[in-house]
């Protein structure tokens, strides 16, 4: 029923708007959608079915949604804090309106449980608009002396389509940027459905593009002489690469890159809200997401209890078809995505317990115990519902445990005693680090990583400042002489 959000059979509703585009898109270039060019398929993993035919940018088409960005930048930034205000509480007001439709259209390209569509990632992104547009607003007042970069190239993965568009185009917008944006190959959907959203707000022509395609489109946008900023989140892989392709270009740039989170049981931990935490830190969206907490790491006077509790709960995890709202765990995005999943858990030496999962692009909850600080498992990125296990004796060990990782995203510190959790916290080298909690995100909190889970902010100020650059000529430095009688400085 509408109360309890889309059943399944709702999928038509999104499936009809694919339907009304013609089913083939184009780019959204200088405020029009493109006539559609060399196309590829876009699929529903949980169901196998073709969605849609999806455009493979050309350099003509980056060249063209570069030219309409820098053609749009100068009247965009002039417009103002308050001016560009009123177009991104538009577009908030947008996409609570179309809510349904960009949640079920979510879950249909990339398998995502229509549950965390529609309760997390489409009310999220239309609080980050919301955020945006006040700060929009407060900009001349609260960041004197800082003007907008210029032209945007972002670039976003498939785990949150919408919203990592959302982190992306909002804090530009709202700091007089314009922004040439491409989604991942395998969920470009919510990001045309969001191009059709900025037509409907009047957003002036050129202020957002679109362009679809693969990695190569990626890489011809992000090193393009047209390009300011350049904000990228995906894998470290590749984030190593666009930092070596923009060296030496003068671009700001902020890279979102991977993470293998832990997440510290203390054995004075309220064990069952931890299991709760556990399973959201792990298998919310799959695992498919970049800080999620897939490294337990709990103390040995518990571990036995802890890990029985566990697999009670994984048991009661139930995972299908992502439209059904009772579903906890969907589709993997891509079968390629589920091979490599596969791969890797396939050649472990550690003790493997999974639950049940349905046949096709789905895989189920598994923990693996037993393993090494240096395995394969313990160090790399699964992207996937696989939890790794170690235990721990001594605080001290947990935070050496924790920190033996070339990643530094988020870490998650389970513990009753305040004092345990406020002095492993700050030892803990991550971007964040939650208390008896997982996954807390708000637009007014920077988000970004450490070590190779890249640098840089989003969200909050910081996010902000990170669209920004100081404005106007530097001021020559005035040196007033010393005062008669000031003391000399020391040497
Ligand atoms: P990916 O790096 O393969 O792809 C991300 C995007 O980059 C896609 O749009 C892709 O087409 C594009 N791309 C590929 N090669 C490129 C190149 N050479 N130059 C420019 N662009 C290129 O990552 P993925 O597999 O889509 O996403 C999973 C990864 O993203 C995981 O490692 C995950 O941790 C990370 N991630 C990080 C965050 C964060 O905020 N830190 C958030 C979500 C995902």
């Amino acid at each position: 029923s509408m109360e309890y959000g889309p059943a399944p059979e709702a999928a038509g509703d999104a499936l009809a708007w694919v339907v009304d585009q013609g089913s083939r898109f184009g780019h959204f270039i200088d405020g029009a959608f493109t006539k559609p060019g060399e196309t590829f398929e876009t699929t529903s993993p949980a169901s196998g079915e073709v969605l849609a035919e999806v455009s493979q940018a050309t350099s003509a088409d980056i060249d063209a949604a570069v030219a309409a960005a820098r053609a749009a930048q100068g009247k965009w930034e002039k417009l103002g804090g308050k001016g560009r205000a009123r177009y991104l509480y538009a577009l908030a007001r947008l996409v609570q309106k179309h809510a349904r439709l960009f949640a079920v259209l979510e879950t249909l390209d990339s398998g995502k449980p229509i549950r965390e569509a529609r309760d997390i990632d489409v009310p999220l992104v239309a609080r980050h608009f919301y955020y945006h547009a006040g700060m929009a607003q407060l900009m001349e007042s609260e960041l004197p002396g800082r003007a907008a970069i210029g032209v945007c190239g972002q670039v976003i993965p498939w785990n949150f389509p919408l919203l990592m568009l959302a982190w992306k185009v909002a804090p530009a917008l709202a700091m007089g940027n314009t922004v040439v944006l491409k989604p991942a190959e395998w969920t470009s959907l919510t990001a045309l459905l969001f191009a059709d959203i900025c037509r409907q707000a009047g957003l002036p022509a050129g202020v957002v593009n679109i362009v679809t395609g693969d990695g190569a489109v990626g890489a011809e946008l992000v090193a393009h002489e047209g390009i300011d900023k350049v904000a990228f989140t995906g894998s470290t892989e590749v984030g190593r690469k666009i930092r070596a392709a923009t060296a030496g270009q003068g671009k700001a740039l902020t890279l979102e890159l991977g993470g293998k989170s832990p997440f510290v049981v203390f054995e004075d931990a309220d064990l069952d809200s931890a299991v709760e935490g556990l399973v959201d830190a792990i298998w919310f969206n799959g695992g498919q997401v970049c800080c999620a907490g897939s490294r337990l790491l709990v103390q040995e006077g518990v571990a036995e209890r802890f890990h029985a509790k566990l697999k009670a709960r994984m048991k009661s995890l139930r995972v299908g078809d992502p439209l059904d709202k009772c579903i906890d765990v969907g589709a993997i995005v891509h079968s390629e995505q589920l091979a490599r999943i596969k791969a890797l858990v396939a050649e472990t030496d550690g003790e493997v317990f999974q639950t049940a999962a349905p046949e096709g692009c789905y895989y189920p909850p598994t923990l693996i115990e037993g393993l090494h600080t240096a395995d394969k498992l313990m160090q790399e990125e699964i992207f996937g519902p696989v939890l790794v296990s170690m235990t721990f004796r001594t605080p001290a060990e947990a935070v050496q445990l924790a920190n033996n990782t070339r990643y530094g995203l988020a870490a998650s510190v389970w513990s009753e005693n305040i004092n345990v959790a406020l002095d492993v916290a700050p030892k803990l080298v991550a971007g964040v680090v939650w208390i008896n909690g997982t996954n807390m995100f708000d637009a007014a909190a920077g988000f970004g990583g450490v070590r190779e889970s890249g640098f840089g902010r989003e969200g909050g100020w910081e996010g902000l400042q990170a669209y920004t650059k100081p404005s106007g000529k530097p001021k020559a430095l005035k040196l007033k002489a010393p005062e008669a009688g000031a003391p000399e400085l020391p040497e």
